[in-house]
């Protein structure tokens, strides 16, 4: 086992995303909280879209505390949301994505701009989710500092236990996410960084917040922690997206692929699956 930088990230015989393949039938679902928690995931996001797997966006809530007010006139929630929404739409056209594919829920929220954690909220996800029925869901891991993405993934987590279908998710590391296992990841390296740093711009209002804040972008700020990532868990490449799997009515992926039909599991995964607490 090695311990990752500052003991956020335990990595024990994590297994490069290459090395899976993935039947074109898995529908992908991505959970993001706010506006660009999809592009923080981007260069995973387009590698499994070149695989040939439909993939569906939603963004949980606004986002629209995360706007200054001397970014737009009037500075009021319902104008930075519109933004928020311009910048996420702005960011999937140049990804590729659909536009029928990305939806906004607008989750009730709390004073401080994050989304509640409350039955209706909850209803939201899950008739969003049985909808689509995805069988590979992609998230910020739970263990965060952020209340908007530990309460998503207490919401999704209720959903995918109750969905009654075998999927996994793939719970991504955030700035601030506190501590989560590396199970499998995906390594890249700097042509792979510029379109990711270009994909990230498109959130401008968080680029300029970044620069305000913090002195450097919203590029540079998630480009840092894939390459940390990257280094903690012995990575060959410069960057890496990390990713702990939690199964729901599954054990390992053998179980999800069961799912499908004869013909779409025979193009299995190559390394066999992944257990879920290695
Ligand atoms: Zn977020």
């Amino acid at each position: 086992m090695c311990r990752g930088i500052m003991d956020t990230l335990i990595s024990n015989n994590s297994l490069p995303l290459q090395t899976l393949t993935f039947p074109k039938a898995l529908r992908l679902f991505v959970l993001a909280p706010h506006p660009d928690d999809f592009d923080a995931i981007g260069v995973t996001m387009r590698f499994l879209r070149e695989n040939g797997n439909p993939l569906y966006v939603a963004v949980a809530a606004s986002g629209a505390s995360g706007v200054e007010d001397t970014f737009c006139s009037p500075p009021t929630a319902e104008v930075k949301a519109k933004l928020r929404e311009q910048e996420q739409r702005a960011s999937c056209r140049f990804f590729g994505l659909p536009e029928a594919h990305l939806a906004f829920f607008r989750l009730e929220e709390d004073e401080a701009g994050h989304p509640l954690e409350n039955e209706a909220n909850t209803d939201r996800v899950r008739q969003h989710f049985l909808s689509k029925r995805p069988a590979m869901v992609f998230l910020p891991h739970g263990h965060d500092t952020n209340p908007g993405h530990r309460r998503v993934y207490a919401m999704f987590r209720q959903v995918a236990r109750e969905a009654g279908y075998p999927l996994v998710a793939f719970l991504n590391r955030d700035p601030k996410t506190i501590r989560m296992r590396c199970d499998v990841y995906l390594g890249f390296g700097e042509e792979e960084a510029a379109w990711k740093g270009e994909l990230l711009r498109f959130h401008r209002s968080q680029h300029q917040r970044n620069l305000n804040q913090r002195g450097h972008g919203m590029d540079e700020r998630i480009l840092r922690v894939d390459r940390q990532s990257a280094e903690a868990c012995s990575v060959d490449a410069p960057y890496a997206e990390v990713f702990e799997l939690e199964f729901f009515g599954a054990s390992e992926f053998g179980d999800i692929l069961a799912g499908l039909s004869p013909q779409t599991s025979c193009d299995i995964m190559g390394a066999g699956g992944k257990e879920a607490n290695s």
